[in-house]
């Protein structure tokens, strides 16, 4: 019989659970392999050399042997553990929320080098992640996953969206204007300052993240704008009661 094939990753741990006694199951996300679900033998035993190189959102080098069912972790080495969520509630919270989007809008061994660079960009400035940092990493994931909404044509008649009373669909996936709009189509209002915002977090989250100005009341129709988006985006995807919980708190009140 021939050994299992082995093969090294760079990888963040994404989410875990316990397995047996001592055992625990770990989802990966790499910039090779995508995502990655693992069993650690073991792991939970004090002496494991493995156990604080694949606690959650831990980045790591991960030797891994093909399994039957599942892929099995051979070593792990830390390169990073995104420290700054220990000491803050908050921002273990929103890393929380950001590894569960990330979970749930792939599937498992599809390369994604860009998402990659995203969640290890997002884990690394989460202590110090506003509202708007938040709502740019939800845009960009949509973008990269290939759920990017449309902000500049209206969806029913392909015109240019002027200001006005315009609404947002997240089934049509975008904006409609005001003359295509009707209430069978079951979208929201949209104001012109947050269209604005949304467009510019496609085109310069930088640049919005920056912004210190924006006030409460447009956070919270961004947000929620967002969320209604990103929960009919993954459908029955999301039926998850953690991450149902964890999409309504980052960023706001
Ligand atoms: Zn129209």
């Amino acid at each position: 019989m021939k050994p299992p094939r082995r093969y090294t990753i760079e990888a963040v741990v994404i989410r875990h659970r316990e397995y047996g006694d001592t055992d625990r199951i770990v989802t990966l996300l790499t910039p090779t392999h995508g995502k990655v679900t693992a069993v650690a033998k073991g792991i939970r035993r004090s002496a494991s050399r493995r156990a604080g190189h694949l606690d959650l959102f831990t980045r790591s080098s991960v030797l891994l042997a093909q399994g039957q069912d599942m892929d099995v972790v051979v070593q792990a080495a830390g390169l990073e553990r995104f420290r700054l969520l220990d000491s803050d509630l908050r921002a273990y919270g929103d890393a929380h929320y950001v590894a569960e989007l990330v979970d749930a809008f792939t599937v498992d061994r599809v390369a994604n080098t860009r998402l990659y660079r995203l969640l290890v960009r997002t884990l690394g400035s989460m202590s110090e992640a506003t509202s708007m940092h938040l709502r740019a990493f939800e845009m960009e994931l949509l973008d990269e996953t290939g759920y990017k909404p449309e902000l500049h044509q209206c969806l029913e008649c392909g015109r240019p969206m002027v200001e006005g009373t315009n609404h947002f669909s997240s089934a049509l996936g975008g904006v409609v204007c005001e003359t295509c709009w009707a209430p069978e189509l079951k979208a929201q209002p949209i104001s012109n300052d947050a269209l604005k915002i949304m467009r510019n977090l496609q085109t310069d989250p930088a640049r919005i993240v920056r912004l210190q100005s924006i006030n409460s009341h447009l956070e919270r129709e961004v947000r929620n704008l967002m969320r209604e988006y990103i929960v009919h985006r993954l459908d029955h995807r999301l039926k998850s009661v953690s991450v149902m919980r964890s999409l309504t708190p980052p960023g706001g009140d």
